[in-house]
């Protein structure tokens, strides 16, 4: 018997403000640049990159860059809050770890929109409310459909369930590997970055901290703490 149970905005306004541009009133939803002008700025990169957007294989290029950033950057149109706001209530006294690994994710850094391709693994610690599994996932890839950082991805998805769910504790450990530095820069493919948020018992609790990280597979030596 599960029994649905909506948490009210009010509750979860002590999320910043930063983490959810896209609102009515935050940066991002005002002064949006037109489709056109959006076009125009890929053809201007085009031309600065020495190439002619006239020509034929690139005339329909500006179009589908833009159609592209759409969907790859389609976090900013959601709400993390609202993603989340639907829990589950009367989970039978369940209050062992829920566990989803190996979330698999795209997202572009915000210093060059490269890709940065990865997994992540969320844990959280249930006080009575859960979340519909998928849920968690979709999470990732709202924030991950933005221009981040992943110390800032890694901090935003654990911040995210501690507000809503207001669980016992969360765990997030991020894999990524960022294109900017294995195709351009310093050229070291096979690096990837390991960081990670603990948050409530995952933080206080070295044994809860442990039994996630051998959960997932991952000794924590490598791990970043954000
Ligand atoms: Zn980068």
């Amino acid at each position: 018997m599960a029994a649905d149970k909506t948490v009210s905005l009010q509750e979860s306004r002590t999320l910043k403000a930063a983490d959810r541009p896209g609102q009515p009133g935050q940066p991002g939803s005002d002064e949006r640049p037109s489709r056109e002008e959006a076009c125009a700025a890929v053809r201007t990169l085009i031309r600065w990159a020495g190439d002619d957007p006239d020509r034929e294989g690139l005339r329909s290029t500006p179009d589908r860059v833009v159609r592209s950033y759409e969907d790859l950057f389609s976090g900013y149109q959601e709400d993390p809050i609202v993603l989340l706001q639907k829990t589950f209530e009367e989970v039978e006294n369940y209050d062992e770890m829920v566990l989803l690994r190996d979330i698999r994710f795209e997202s572009h850094c915000e210093h060059h929109i490269l890709p940065i391709i990865g997994q992540a693994h969320i844990g959280y610690l249930p006080d009575r409310r859960v979340v519909g599994v998928s849920k968690l996932a979709r999470l990732v890839d709202l924030y991950a459909r933005r221009m981040q950082i992943q110390e800032k991805m890694t901090a935003q998805i654990a911040n995210t369930i501690d507000e809503v769910l207001k669980p016992k504790g969360v765990a997030v450990v991020i894999e990524g590997t960022h294109q900017c530095m294995t195709t351009r820069g310093v050229h070291k493919p096979g690096a990837s970055m390991v960081t990670s948020r603990m948050l409530g018992g995952f933080r206080r609790d070295a044994r809860t901290r442990r039994e996630f990280l051998s959960m997932i597979g991952e000794g924590g030596s490598r791990i970043v703490q954000v």
